[in-house]
């Protein structure tokens, strides 16, 4: 069904609509009793709404929900100095634009400030902030925090949105736990459901009773990170059974189309890709109809393509994807250059929806570097890589430790070791050339990062 965007009747509505998201976006006091219910479902009925709604709408429910962040901003001392140095006045702000005076901020702006000094003062004393910790196996882990209280309702909206782009009613679905998380070996956090790893002890029995949990359970959606969405596919089609899946959710890391188009053949079901990060939650979902294309939760995150100094770049042009977080109220984040690089598309979306369509031009860590200044996309590398080792190997990892060194650390199935590292560097050499050292690790022990993801690649820092 087509959607009549510029009906003006239908935009008044809309504009109501995009007021009420505007102030249901607040901090509730105990989520987990029946308000928690009441939000969630008014989330549900208010979202389709506003990704049919008229861009400018958009910018108008932005800009409220920015005023608020902002009032907040001004009460940390930090946050403060850096908007009276922009010259950024909260009542004057009358554009979205006026934002980009400000200069933007990343993971390396916090490494000497303490938790404290970016702490909303109404969280100080109280038992609302919830932590985020994110990986440790970049060997950078980073910690940031949001509202106890906000926090599940907000994840649980935007779960339920990809439930319905996907045909999955929330209703019957989204109620029963249906997240079945597969996490990395050694977890530090217990996930939701259940974990497993092809290095455990007991794998094969562990896994057998992982199959039996999700075909009792009924479990009709698999959130997954694409690392081990492949082990997990792999494993599956040795052992020949069919799950009861209807979809298949994949975030965390990027997911290439060899692991996904496998996974779904075993599967027998779509696998959709997210964007989110730990320090700013769901960030985007793919576009149901545009592979590679993800809409951005424009309601809770204002997403600008920037350069390194935080200047707006037009639509359709490649830069930094910077990100200004229009619900955290502990510990507000604006203009945060995430590490990755984008572009938004500015033709409109053959689905309909108006929220800002997102493309990636790849993670700005996922790179071998070389002494010589070269980079190299590690996702191309891996893509020839893959095939080639795909039934030799139960696992591995890449690690740049330092600048002329690459560690490969891996889990054969069977096989010789030295005539397979002789090959694998072969391989490796024929695209990377030389200029790298290559050792091979086989460890007993597999680290995870404290989320529970397990990276293919990890980068030098
Ligand atoms: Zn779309």
């Amino acid at each position: 069904m087509k959607r009549k965007i510029f009906n003006p009747t239908r935009n008044e509505k809309k504009r109501m609509v995009v007021r009420a998201v505007a102030e249901f976006l607040q901090p509730y006091r105990s989520l987990y009793g029946y308000r928690h219910e009441f939000v969630t479902n008014a989330y549900r009925n208010l979202l389709p709404e506003t990704e049919y709604a008229d861009p400018s709408l958009m910018h108008e429910l932005q800009l409220l929900r920015l005023k608020k962040i902002l009032r907040i901003a001004e009460t940390i001392p930090w946050w403060r100095d850096r908007l009276e140095g922009a010259g950024i006045q909260r009542e004057s702000l009358t554009a979205l634009s006026v934002l980009e005076r400000l200069p933007p901020v990343s993971k390396q702006s916090f490494t000497n400030t303490s938790r404290a000094e970016l702490l909303a003062p109404a969280f100080k004393d109280r038992e609302r902030l919830v932590l985020f910790r994110t990986s440790g196996t970049t060997g950078a882990p980073f910690e940031w925090g949001g509202d106890r209280n906000t926090s599940f309702v907000e994840s649980a909206s935007y779960f339920h949105r990809i439930l319905v782009w996907h045909g999955i009613s929330p209703k019957r679905d989204g109620r029963r736990p249906f997240i079945a998380s597969f996490t990395g070996p050694t977890t530090a956090q217990p996930s939701v459901a259940c974990n497993w790893s092809p290095v455990e002890t007991n794998a094969d029995q562990a896994f057998q009773n992982l199959l039996d949990q999700i075909t009792t359970g009924r479990y009709r959606v698999l959130y997954i990170y694409p690392t081990n969405l492949l082990l997990f596919a792999k494993k599956l089609a040795e052992s020949r059974q069919k799950l009861p899946f209807q979809l298949v959710v994949a975030g965390g890391q990027r997911l290439d189309d060899d692991s996904r188009e496998y996974a779904e053949k075993v599967l027998g079901c779509p696998v959709v890709a997210t964007y989110g990060s730990t320090e700013v939650g769901q960030i985007a979902i793919e576009c149901p109809k545009l592979r590679h294309h993800y809409h951005v939760h424009a309601e809770r995150l204002f997403l600008e393509i920037t350069d390194e100094q935080g200047r707006r770049l037009p639509d359709g042009e490649e830069g930094l994807i910077t990100l200004t977080s229009l619900e955290n109220r502990a510990l507000p984040l604006l203009r945060y250059h995430i590490g990755d690089r984008g572009r938004i598309v500015p033709e409109k979306c053959p689905c309909g929806r108006t929220l800002p369509l997102l493309a990636f031009s790849g993670k700005q860590m996922d790179f071998i570097r070389f002494p010589s200044g070269k980079i190299a996309p590690f996702r191309q590398i891996n893509r020839f890589l893959l095939p080639l080792f795909f039934d030799e190997i139960e696992f591995y990892q890449i690690m740049q430790p330092t600048l002329g060194q690459l560690v490969i650390r891996v889990k054969l199935r069977h096989g010789d070791k030295q005539s397979f590292e002789s090959r694998f560097s072969n391989e490796l050499y024929k695209h990377i050339g030389t200029e790298l050292s290559i050792i091979f690790e086989y460890p007993a022990l597999w680290g995870a990062g404290s989320e529970g993801k397990m990276r293919m690649f990890v980068p030098l820092l």
